[in-house]
C-alpha cells in the first residue's frame, strides 16, 4: 500500500503548473516595509526601536514578547518612519514598524554562531539560535520554531520529519525551495537532528513532485539517517497527524503533541530558513511566496522581504483586480482585503481566483462530509449545533480536535460554509472558557 492516510481525503484540481517549472525570482524590496509585532503565534513582540532611528539590514527591532514568542528584525537597511496598525493575513490586527529603505542593504552584524559541524554543537545552543533567528514555522502555523524543540524532561525524539508534502493546491513555495535551496535544507535537516536527539529524519513529499524526489534522494546518498518518502498525491496529506501516519505508521492522539509519539516536524521552507540563518548569520528576512491562480496574468514564486505589502506581489503578478484573493491555499486561507496587508513569515502564497461566491442552502444530509472528514468527524451538525448554542455538545462531538483542513467544505453540495463555521465555533467555545 502506497504511504498515505487511512481515512477521508479529497482530490481537488491542483493547479500547480502554473507555477511549480518556474524558478523563484527575487521581488525587489519596496520603499516602505510594514513588520507586524504580532505575526507569529504567542505573545506579540516587543519593539525597541524609536520613531527616526536608523537601522541596518537584520537589526533586531523588536524582542520577543514572552517565553512562547520571538524578535522581529528589520528586513532592510534604512530608518523607522513610524508605528501603524496593519490587517494580518487572517484579518487580525497587529501594531506594526513602518521601515523606510535606503535602498543599500547595509547589514547589521551576524548573528553569533558555533562554527563547528551541527554534530559538535550543544543541542541548546541551536535552539537558543532558532529563537535569536526569529524563527517561526512557515507552514502557515506561524509558531515559535525553539518553542517546539524545549522539550519537556523526559521527552525521547527519534524521528524528525520535515514536511514538504505541500498538499494544497496552487502552492508551489516549498516545491521551488527544495529544488533551489537544498544545500540549506540539508544544513537545517543536521542542525534539527541535533537539536531534537532525533536519529533519523524522513522529507515527506507528495508524488506529484518527482523532481524534488529525485534530486533530494541523490543528495541524501551519502547522508544514510536521512530518507526522502514519496506519500500519495490525497488533500490533506501535509497535514501534521497525517503526515506522521503516512511517514511512520505512528498515531498521534488528537489532545497528544507530536513529541508523544516520538517525533518533531517542521515544514521545509522553516527548515532550510534554519540553515540559511545559521550559514550567513543572517536572521529570517524574507521568504519565497507563490503568487498565482487564473486572477494573475504572470504567476510565478518570489523571494519577498517581510513587510512586502502584497500589492507589491499582486503588481509583479499582474493581478487583474477583479478576483477573489486568498493569503495561502485555497482549501484553508482567509480572503484578503487590505492589499496593504504584509507578506509575514508564514505568508506562503496569494492566490487569485476568479470563482463566484456560492449561495449556500439547505443541508441535504447527503454525509459525504462525513465521509471526506480525514478525521472521522460530524461536520453536517456543527452549524445546526452552533446556531442552538448547544457548545457542551459540539465540544463532546471532538469540534476542537478538528484540523481545519476544509475539506468537509469542499465537498458539500449545498455549499455550506463548514469551515467557517467551525473556526465561529471553536472561538466561540474557547472565549466561553475563558469568561468562566
Ligand atoms: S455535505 Fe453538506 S449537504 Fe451533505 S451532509 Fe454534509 S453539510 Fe449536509
Ligand atoms: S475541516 Fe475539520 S471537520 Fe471538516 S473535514 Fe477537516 S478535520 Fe474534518
Amino acid at each position: 500500500m502506497r504511504n498515505t492516510f487511512p481515512r477521508g481525503g479529497i482530490h481537488p484540481p491542483d493547479g500547480k503548473e502554473l507555477t511549480s517549472a518556474q524558478a523563484t525570482q527575487k521581488l525587489p524590496a519596496p520603499q516602505l516595509l510594514y513588520l507586524p509585532l504580532g505575526q507569529h503565534l504567542g505573545a506579540p513582540s516587543q519593539s525597541i526601536v524609536e520613531r527616526g532611528q536608523q537601522v541596518l539590514l537584520g537589526e533586531k527591532i523588536a524582542e520577543s514578547g514572552g517565553k512562547v514568542g520571538v524578535p522581529v528584525h528589520a528586513s532592510v537597511s534604512g530608518v523607522v518612519k513610524d508605528f501603524t496598525t496593519t490587517t494580518m493575513p487572517n484579518g487580525t490586527k497587529s501594531l506594526t514598524v513602518v521601515l523606510e529603505n535606503d535602498g543599500k542593504d547595509t547589514p547589521a552584524p551576524p548573528l553569533r554562531r558555533p562554527q563547528r559541524e551541527p554534530e559538535e554543537i550543544a543541542p541548546e545552543e541551536i535552539v537558543d539560535f532558532m529563537e535569536e533567528a526569529g524563527l517561526v514555522g512557515m507552514g502557515g502555523a506561524a509558531f515559535p520554531t525553539h518553542v517546539k524543540y524545549r522539550l519537556p524532561e523526559g521527552t525521547k525524539i527519534d524521528t524528525l520529519i520535515v514536511n514538504g508534502a505541500e498538499c494544497e493546491p496552487f502552492l508551489t513555495c516549498d516545491h521551488r525551495l527544495m529544488l533551489e535551496d537544498t544545500d540549506d535544507l540539508i544544513l537545517g535537516i543536521r542542525l534539527m537532528m541535533r537539536a531534537s536527539g532525533a536519529t533519523r529524519a524522513i522529507v515527506g513529499i507528495e508524488e506529484n513532485k518527482p523532481d524534488a524526489i529525485a534530486l533530494l534522494e541523490e543528495r541524501f546518498a551519502g547522508l544514510p539517517q536521512v530518507e526522502v518518502k514519496k506519500v500519495k498525491l490525497k488533500y490533506p496529506q501535509g497535514e501534521e497527524r497525517l503526515l506522521i501516519k503516512a511517514a511512520t505508521g505512528r498515531e498521534v492522539a488528537p489532545d497528544e503533541l507530536p513529541s508523544k509519539a516520538g517525533v518533531i516536524v517542521n515544514n521545509v521552507a522553516t527548515v532550510a530558513a534554519l540553515g540559511q540563518a545559521f550559514r550567513t548569520g543572517m536572521p529570517l528576512i524574507e521568504r519565497v511566496v507563490t503568487v498565482t491562480g487564473p486572477g494573475v496574468e504572470k504567476p510565478g514564486n518570489w523571494r519577498v522581504r517581510l513587510g512586502t505589502p502584497v500589492e507589491e506581489l499582486l503588481g509583479a503578478a499582474a493581478w487583474r483586480g477583479t478576483t477573489t484573493l486568498l493569503a495561502g491555499g485555497p482549501m484553508t486561507a482567509p480572503a484578503i482585503f487590505d492589499l496593504k496587508t504584509p507578506v509575514t513569515k508564514a505568508t506562503s502564497g496569494l492566490v487569485a481566483l476568479d470563482e463566484k461566491t456560492q449561495q449556500a442552502g439547505p443541508c441535504i444530509r447527503c454525509g459525504r462530509c462525513v465521509q471526506a472528514c480525514p478525521f472521522g468527524r460530524m461536520p453536517l451538525y456543527f452549524g445546526p449545533y452552533l446556531e442552538q448554542g448547544r457548545l457542551d455538545e459540539l465540544e463532546d462531538m471532538g469540534l476542537l480536535h478538528c484540523r481545519e483542513c476544509g475539506c468537509c467544505s469542499y465537498v458539500c453540495p449545498a455549499h455550506r460554509p463548514i469551515l467557517q463555521t467551525i473556526r465561529l465555533a471553536k472561538a466561540r467555545i474557547r472565549n466561553r472558557t475563558r469568561e468562566v
